[in-house]
C-alpha cells in the first residue's frame, strides 16, 4: 500500500513513465507541483496541451515545427546541396548544436527494426527520393547512429541511392573525446583506424 493519496499516487505513477524519470524523481517532481505557487500548473497545462495541438512535423524534413515548413529548411542561408539524414529530431539537434553542419536535414522518424515490425514503408524513405529528385542534392550524409539497427539502416539506403548520382557519405566512428584507446571496444577502434585521416 502506497503511503500517498491516491491523487498523488496517480500522478507520481504517470510522471515516473517519462523517459528518465525513476519513481523517486517523480515524486520530487509531483512534491515540487503539489506546492507549486500562483498559475505555475495552469501554465503547464497549457504547455502540454499546445504540444499535441500545435506541434507538427515539417512537410519537407519531418523535423517537429509549429509551422507549415521549419525554421531549417525555410533558412536561405543553409546550403541547399547537402542532405544529412538522422533517425530522429533528437539526433538533429545534436548536430545542430555542435555547429558543424551547414546544410538540410532530413529525419526519417526511425530505424529499420523488422522485429518490431518496422520495415522501410514506416520511414520517411520514400519522401526523401522525392527530395533527391527536386531539390538538387550531390551529396547524402548518413548519420543514423552506430547501433545494429542504425547500420542495417545505413545499408539499406546505400544499396537504394547506388543507383543516384549523388556522393554518399557515412559519418565516422571514432574514439570520443577524454577517451582512453586501452578501454575502446575493438569495433569502435577498428573503425577509428579504417576511418583514419591525413593529419
Ligand atoms: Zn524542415
Amino acid at each position: 500500500m502506497s503511503a500517498y493519496p491516491p491523487i498523488l499516487n496517480n500522478l507520481i505513477r504517470r510522471l515516473s513513465r517519462l523517459p528518465g524519470l525513476g519513481e523517486k524523481s517523480a515524486a520530487r517532481i509531483a512534491m515540487y507541483l503539489l506546492k507549486a505557487q500562483g498559475d505555475e500548473i495552469e501554465a503547464l497545462s497549457e504547455n502540454i496541451r499546445q504540444l499535441r495541438d500545435g506541434i507538427r512535423t515539417c512537410g519537407t524534413c519531418f523535423h517537429f515545427t509549429d509551422a507549415q515548413v521549419c525554421p531549417l529548411c525555410a533558412d536561405p542561408v543553409r546550403k541547399t546541396g547537402e542532405l544529412c539524414i538522422v533517425e530522429s529530431t533528437s539526433d538533429l539537434l545534436a548536430i545542430e548544436q555542435s555547429g558543424a553542419f551547414r546544410g538540410r536535414y532530413h529525419v526519417l522518424q526511425g530505424v529499420l527494426a523488422p522485429l518490431d515490425g518496422i520495415g522501410p514503408d514506416q520511414l520517411r524513405i520514400k519522401e526523401l527520393f522525392a527530395r533527391i529528385g527536386s531539390e538538387g542534392i550531390s551529396e547524402i550524409i548518413i548519420a543514423t547512429n552506430p547501433s545494429s539497427e542504425g547500420e542495417a539502416t545505413a545499408h539499406y539506403l546505400l544499396q537504394l541511392l547506388k543507383n543516384h548520382p549523388v556522393r554518399v557519405t557515412r559519418i565516422a566512428y571514432g574514439i570520443p573525446m577524454g577517451g582512453d584507446l586501452k578501454y575502446t571496444d575493438r569495433i569502435t577502434l577498428e573503425r577509428a583506424l579504417k576511418g583514419r585521416q591525413i593529419f
